[in-house]
């Protein structure tokens, strides 16, 4: 066997056996006790700021007033006081570029002073509020020049700082949004923080219909993350795993998740020493975590906080990727969160749960006691149903990516064309309204199921199923948008979808404001613009089963966009129609949105890129001479046959050997294929005519070669395979 493979799986088994108990954080201690500890949150700055600096910060968390300058400073003294108290020696900007993780620089709060023992330990304003990293390397989409390189991180005060713990030290993270020296956001956080502003704007004014009392709205978000654990060892016995976050190779294991016993089932030890831990440093840092469980293939598990608000809970989904690897290091465990790294298996998703509260404490997607008479909620549940159908495209492009192109249709996942399930019970309101409006008669409350099983309570219903194959479903109080990728900063998306509600929530008013000048009454003019909306959104509707052949058909017969991989789905987000709609709502202007699309298909070309690298280098370097291997092992088997005239098992040897060669040969062909496809790659003019050559002349040879690999992991000898198999990787306990 492999030196490696081997040495992974002797210590894997080292490991099992080691007792390792993981972390003993919460032991002994409510999480009341723990909860926000390490977070600048609005308690501890009562106790840090002055009365005026407070308020300050809770009129910008509110109400979006700038914070002056003088204010700043003072927010900054206490923070920093805050800081040093807590035992933190430096403190750094936290910002999340366009590459999709996150970015930090450190520095230290100390200060030296000219005469040599005097330093102080220092924030000012002026670092509080602006740091200039070196942006030159960061991705910018041709917003930058290289000549012209600097980049401002603008601290965020909507979003409280946080102090993180390694071993050797504490440091201050400060959340904040990331500019050009012209000011255009070459990071994810400032188009969301816009386009929260415009639909907060939206909503609030069209609930000013309802109640004129409500000041605003805010966009909530629940991000469940889905991810795959596995072993350190087997991680780094696997080089597709560490450079490209997915198995390029590798024979579906003799049991997959066909039995679906993995489901809900109990989480091995050693994973949830790990979940302890991350829930731990989640906890102190204020991310409510709410659920955890094993997901539907093996090894596959999910964390799901509580929501929170949209902006906060996207900073938190984003710090517990990143903790989630930390927290994972320290078990011996490794986390993949790509899209798909296993063939054959569940993809790992991120599901956005969405919704809009009002400052009373509203949640507008509430459908209420009594839905068909609750015109609030329908008003908004059918904006948001239309402004999907008019932009699906828009939305679509805001979830591709390398790895989701091979969960988007994929074995249990969404499918590329993006349709609404609202459930049966909607589904007939919509139809209700749509005809006849408020139903005053409307059903009350939500149905009781009689389980016929005496002790047990009767069990209340939703007034709406689930529906797993839908890539937006409605469930009862929340849209979950379900088709975003696990490795995906949730801002795009959501600021997608936050965008296009604004914008049709702006044309919505409008409409029934025209209605009312000329003379109709409100109430009349809110539903029969509703009813116009049911009319016309029809087709984006679909209650069925997402995965199926047949609603690939019935789709494009609704003339439904099914546009399955990335470098095509991304040009909907530099059409007219879209470039006037983020322009419009002052989230994104052109300039900044096609710089967006050069990133994200530049991401593309250079994870397709490395992956053609890694699929040629490990077929040359690991699958080829393994086979190799083992057929001269044959070669030799076959020459004694032959001495000893043992003419049927010379027959069989011989049949084996060409077996292999079949394959070995098959791959050769296809990787000078592939050469020479790449080598092509210099000759196109842009970056997303690249991507698009990549998608349409490279990637499919990933296929051809992984067939003949994989055909000939079940030929070779287990002793002579390198490559840690599926069955090692997945089932780890
Ligand atoms: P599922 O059954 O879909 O796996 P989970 O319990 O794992 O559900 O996750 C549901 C998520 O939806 C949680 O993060 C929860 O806080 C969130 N959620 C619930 N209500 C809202 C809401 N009004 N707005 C946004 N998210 C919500
Ligand atoms: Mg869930």
């Amino acid at each position: 066997m492999s030196e490696i493979r081997h040495r992974a799986l002797t210590g894997l088994h080292e490991k099992a056996n080691s007792g390792f108990s993981g972390n003993k954080k919460l032991e002994n201690k409510k999480i009341s006790e723990i909860f926000g500890t390490n977070v600048f949150d609005m308690n501890t700055m009562k106790e840090y700021l002055t009365e005026g600096a407070y308020y300050a910060i809770l009129a910008a968390k509110k109400h979006n007033q700038k914070i002056e300058i003088e204010t700043a400073d003072t927010i900054a003294k206490g923070m920093k006081k805050w800081a040093i108290d807590m035992g933190a020696t430096h403190y750094t900007h936290w910002f999340q570029p366009l590459t999709g993780g996150t970015a930090e620089k450190h520095d230290a709060f100390y200060k030296p002073s000219s005469s040599k023992s005097d330093g102080i330990e220092n924030l000012t304003a002026a670092e509080l509020i602006q740091r200039e990293p070196d942006a030159s390397s960061f991705p910018s989409g041709g917003l930058r020049s290289t000549d012209a390189a600097r980049g401002y991180t603008v601290w965020d005060p909507t979003s409280p700082a946080f102090i993180l713990e390694v071993e050797s030290g504490k440091t201050l993270y400060i959340p904040s949004v990331f500019i050009s020296y012209t000011g255009e956001s070459l990071g994810y956080k400032a188009p969301l923080l816009k386009s929260i502003e415009a639909l907060s704007c939206a909503a609030t004014s069209v609930y000013h219909y309802f109640d004129e009392t409500v000041k605003s709205v805010i966009p909530t978000l629940g991000c469940e993350q889905e991810y795959f654990v596995i072993d350190a060892g087997l991680f780094e016995a696997r080089p597709d795993l560490m450079l490209t976050g997915r198995t390029l190779f590798g024979r579906k294991s003799a049991k997959g998740q066909e039995l679906d016993d993995h489901y809900f089932g109990v989480i091995p030890e050693r994973v949830q020493n790990f979940m302890n831990d991350l829930e731990a440093e989640s906890l102190k840092l204020g991310i409510p975590v709410l659920t955890r469980h094993n997901e539907v293939a093996p090894g596959q598990f999910e964390f799901a906080p509580m929501y929170e608000e949209l902006n906060v809970a996207n900073d938190h989904n984003m710090l517990v990727m990143d903790l989630m690897h930390k927290v994972a290091r320290k078990h011996n465990l490794r986390i993949l969160m790509h899209e798909k790294p296993f063939h054959g298996l569940n993809g790992s998703g991120k599901h956005n749960n969405w919704s809009m509260a009002t400052d009373t404490g509203i949640n507008l997607l509430s459908a209420g006691k009594q839905p068909g008479n609750n015109l609030p909620f329908i008003t908004y549940f059918v904006n948001i149903i239309k402004a999907v159908k008019e932009n699906a495209d828009v939305l679509r492009a805001s979830i591709s990516g390398p790895g989701n192109d091979h969960r988007l249709g994929a074995n249990e996942a969404p499918p590329a064309i993006i349709s609404i399930f609202v459930g049966n019970e909607m589904a007939r309101l919509l139809d209700e309204f749509e005809k006849i409006g408020l139903n005053p008669n409307a059903p009350e409350g939500n149905p009781t199921m009689e389980l016929d099983i005496p002790k047990i309570p009767s069990a209340v219903l939703d007034n709406t199923d689930r529906n797993r194959t839908s890539p937006f479903p409605f469930i009862g109080n929340r849209f979950e948008f379900r088709a975003a990728g696990s490795t995906q900063n949730c801002s795009l998306p959501m600021m997608t979808l936050n965008t296009l509600v604004a914008d049709q929530l702006v044309s919505f008013k409008k409409s029934v404001d025209e209605k009312v000048f000329s003379g109709s009454p409100k109430e009349l003019a809110i539903i029969e613009t509703l009813q116009g909306y049911i009319t016309e959104s029809k087709s984006i509707l679909f209650n069925g089963d997402g995965y199926s052949k047949e609603w690939e058909l019935e789709a494009e017969k609704r003339g439904l966009a099914n546009v399955k991989t990335t470098p095509y789905a991304l040009d909907a987000m530099i059409t007219d129609q879209a470039k006037a709609l983020f322009e419009r709502n002052n989230v994104l202007s052109n300039k900044e949105l096609v710089a967006r699309y050069n990133v994200l298909q530049e991401i593309y070309v250079n994870k397709i890129s490395t992956e053609a690298c890694m699929v040629k280098e490990l077929a040359l370097t690991h699958i080829i001479p393994a086979a190799i291997d083992y057929q001269s092992q044959l070669i030799s088997l076959y020459k004694g046959y032959k001495e000893l005239n043992i003419e049927n098992a010379c027959n069989d040897i011989k049949t084996q050997i060409e077996e292999i060669y079949s394959h070995t040969h098959a791959i050769r062909n296809s990787i000078s294929e592939m050469d020479k496809a790449g080598e092509q790659l210099h000759e196109k003019s842009s970056i997303s005519e690249e991507s698009k050559w990549l998608n349409d002349y490279v990637k499919p040879h990933f296929d051809t070669i992984r067939y003949h690999a994989d055909s000939l992991e079940v030929l070779v000898d287990d002793s002579n395979w390198k490559l840690p198999k599926y069955r090692e990787l997945l089932f780890i306990k």
